[in-house]
């Protein structure tokens, strides 16, 4: 008996999730398993023409060393993106970006029919079609993204909600403290400020100034999520009572989302989701006080309890996503 080529199983589909530091390319099977990928840093300040010429090489050493012809690429980008016109407009890390017809461009570069969507409705959609909504056997999911920023996804039926202005799902930006920081979105108390990697070390550095606390081998300078979350597993007040301030924020945003939508899923993703164990008491129990819908799903025996996971595809989340945005198409 001889194997099965790859070619033969009609292996078509590129994913390419696009972020600041680097370029992920991803060759995709047809039943979604990942075949081989690409990685190259992201030359921002050479402009995007030169990053799409990367792109392109690097879909051409996939089809090279599987003996393939891609068909169709899906790319997950960071926003905000005009998705009829298939551009970028401004966004913050990609200075001399703006306005910059991606799709297109892409499209010309490989002679391939190009899918832009956004890097966090891909992970969501990600998360709906092979992560926990497959585990849960739900089609219907909200998800934060918790990374430098907070990104979020709306899928509805397995599909990516992007509302009239291609931004819904910009959960990042639900405020929970009308007086709370000012955010650079220009709004104020919103969840980023509160739940990110980026704001949570900074809390972190904060409560070190302020006690002058000092841990044997600790530098407090350098802190992250991940040091933060060790020294709460080593019982570290200061860093427990972050993580549940954390947990508590994002349980009042996750709050207001499970009364309005009433989907039966709610994922959270991203870096900080390694420290679920830290944030995710004090999360339930805020969603369980401020979501009549919450309360109301568990009290009953019929209806399905919303559930509130950890995302189960890790930081793979966006290239798959982009793949099957690519396929959906
Ligand atoms: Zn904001």
């Amino acid at each position: 008996m001889r194997m099965k080529s790859i070619s033969e199983d009609k292996v078509h589909v590129v994913g390419i999730d696009l972020g600041g530091t680097s370029v992920r390319v991803g060759l995709f099977a047809s039943d979604c398993t990942l075949v081989d990928t690409v990685t190259f840093k992201t030359r921002v300040s050479d402009g995007p023409k030169a990053v799409v010429a990367d792109m392109a090489e690097s879909i051409r050493t996939l089809e090279r060393r599987h003996n393939v012809a891609v068909h169709t690429i899906g790319i997950g980008s960071p926003g905000p993106l005009d998705l009829a016109a298939g551009k970028l407009l401004q966004l913050p890390n990609f200075p001399g970006w703006d306005n910059f017809p991606l799709r297109d461009e892409l499209s010309r570069s490989t002679r391939c029919k190009v899918v832009l969507e956004s890097d966090a409705n891909v992970a969501a959609l990600a998360e709906a079609v092979m992560g926990a909504g497959k585990t849960y056997n739900v089609d219907s999911l909200v998800m934060w993204t918790l990374g430098t920023g907070v990104g979020g996804g709306i899928v509805l039926d397995n599909k990516v909600w992007r509302g009239c202005n291609d931004m819904a799902g910009e959960l990042g930006h639900l405020s929970v403290d009308a007086d709370g920081l000012h955010c650079s979105c220009g709004g104020q108390g919103c969840i980023e400020r509160y739940a990110s990697a980026t704001a949570i070390a900074q809390a972190g550095r904060e409560w070190f100034q302020r006690n002058s606390a000092k841990v044997a081998g600790f530098d407090w300078e350098t802190i992250t999520t991940a040091t933060m979350a060790d020294l709460a597993d080593q019982g570290n007040s200061g860093m427990l009572g972050i993580f549940a301030d954390v947990g508590a924020r994002l349980g009042f945003a996750i709050s207001q989302i499970v009364n309005t939508l009433d989907v039966p899923l709610y994922v959270v993703g991203g870096g900080v989701a390694n420290a679920w164990h830290l944030f995710a008491p004090s999360l339930l129990s805020t969603v369980e006080k401020y979501s009549y819908v919450y309360r109301l799903g568990k009290a009953s025996n019929r209806r399905p309890i919303p559930m509130i996971v950890p995302a189960e595809l890790g930081s793979g989340a966006g290239l798959l996503g982009a793949s099957l945005i690519a396929r959906a198409q």
